[in-house]
């Protein structure tokens, strides 16, 4: 009989379980999903920044039954939102008077502070403040995330929202590119309060597929600049490669397949390959438009720089990098895409296009002329 009756609670608790994995489950199937799922605390979002990200991010909140308010400074970006009947708001003060969570997704650190705490700012209204919860999505660097989150966390609150006495600030920055922004499926690094993540998980996955928890604050950002670092640096360890084996009259095709099956693999090789003509569907194939920007990368590896020289650990690869794509920049190629540096740093060449083996003294010569800068600090 005992044993029955704990059978029979067994069968009952996993019902429970069931029923909470679905409710968990419900907002990452995202797309269609009815707004009377949408916990009344993240009901209304403020979106500001609609630029290649934004636009798509905010565009997937709607589709997902959020109710958006929207500013950005470019009055066309405002545009494709208010003629849809979004409103739109002339500054972020009245986005916040608006909004129980404000997510902003912007190109830098110093258009985050001045969206943050500049002139009719999102903290205006410091004493009496209507967002529990300020989301930041932008790539920047993570002292500027902790310093906004402890100012954050000393304003008021108009109201208590859900389980929060103060407002509180997540950093959580995405990996994914506008493809991902536009199919929904970004990947989001976050930082803060552990509750305020999980509060915040519905919104995130009607943006994205995949939440991480990084830890406090600014740890989001911290774990976006060492990914794109490391995707930086195997962009050029890979290019310089191609380029090397192209001189040494291996074909970038061949040492694809080569680097694909064996210890060179990585995302560069096989998902975002640099040399034209080997993979469709990536930059490298449309002369390295759409995609991730040099212009970005940059920004990115500077951000990187500046955060390991203020803890002093060096990271030679991540200067040299650096220092490649601003040259990148320079030249004019900062609208490209990051992988551009194959062509455009390293002239390489296109995967038909066929170069004969060069001598050994002139190969001696091409990597003394320092054109393979990862080759020479390795
Ligand atoms: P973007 O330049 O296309 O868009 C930024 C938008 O912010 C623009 O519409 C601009 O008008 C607006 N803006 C700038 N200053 C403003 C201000 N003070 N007030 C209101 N609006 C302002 O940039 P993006 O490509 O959408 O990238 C946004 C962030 O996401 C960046 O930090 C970037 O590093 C990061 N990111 C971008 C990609 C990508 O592939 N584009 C991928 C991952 C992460």
């Amino acid at each position: 009989m005992a044993m029955a009756s704990r059978l029979r609670a067994r069968v009952v608790l996993s019902r429970c379980e069931w029923s909470n994995l679905r409710s968990l489950l419900r907002p990452s199937l995202n797309r269609g999903f009815s707004s009377s799922s949408i916990p009344s605390h993240l009901e209304r979002v403020g979106f500001i920044g609609l630029g290649n990200m934004g636009f798509h991010m905010a565009s997937n909140l709607i589709t997902a039954g959020y109710k958006i308010t929207v500013h950005d400074i470019n009055y066309n970006a405002l545009k494709k939102f208010s003629e849809k009947g979004i409103p739109a708001k002339e500054t972020p003060c009245e986005v916040a008077e608006s909004s129980d969570v404000i997510i902003t997704m912007l190109p830098s650190s110093s258009n985050v502070l001045d969206v943050y705490t500049g002139r009719n700012g999102l903290l205006h209204c410091r004493s009496h403040l209507s967002p529990w919860l300020f989301i930041d999505s932008s790539t920047i660097d993570p002292q500027t995330s902790r310093m906004l989150s402890t100012n954050i966390s000393k304003c008021l609150l108009k109201e208590k929202k859900g389980f929060a006495n103060n407002p509180l600030m997540l950093d959580a920055p995405v990996s994914g590119g506008v493809p991902a922004a536009q199919a929904g499926t970004l990947t989001f690094m976050v930082g803060g309060l552990e509750e305020a993540y999980l509060a915040a998980k519905p919104l995130f996955l009607s943006m994205g597929k995949q939440t991480i928890y990084c830890g406090s604050s600014g740890n989001g950002a911290a774990a976006k600049i060492c990914n794109n670092l490391a995707m930086a640096v195997s962009m050029l360890g890979v290019s310089e490669a191609f380029v090397l084996g192209q001189h040494l009259g291996i074909t970038a095709s061949t040492l694809t397949k080569i680097f694909n099956s064996s210890s060179a693999r990585c995302w560069s090789s096989d998902s975002y390959n640099p040399v034209p003509g080997i993979m469709e569907g990536v930059p490298s194939s449309r002369n390295y438009d759409g995609g991730f920007t040099s212009k970005l990368m940059a920004k990115d590896l500077t951000l990187a720089v500046s955060s390991a020289a203020e803890i002093g650990l060096k990271c030679p690869l991540t200067s040299e990098a650096r220092d490649i794509y601003m040259e990148l920049c320079e030249k004019g190629y900062d609208s490209k895409d990051f992988s551009c540096v194959f062509r455009h740093y390293y002239s390489g060449l296109a995967a038909f296009v066929r170069r004969s083996p060069i001598s050994y003294a002139v190969q001696a010569r091409f990597l003394k002329q320092q054109c393979c800068p990862i080759i020479m600090q390795a």
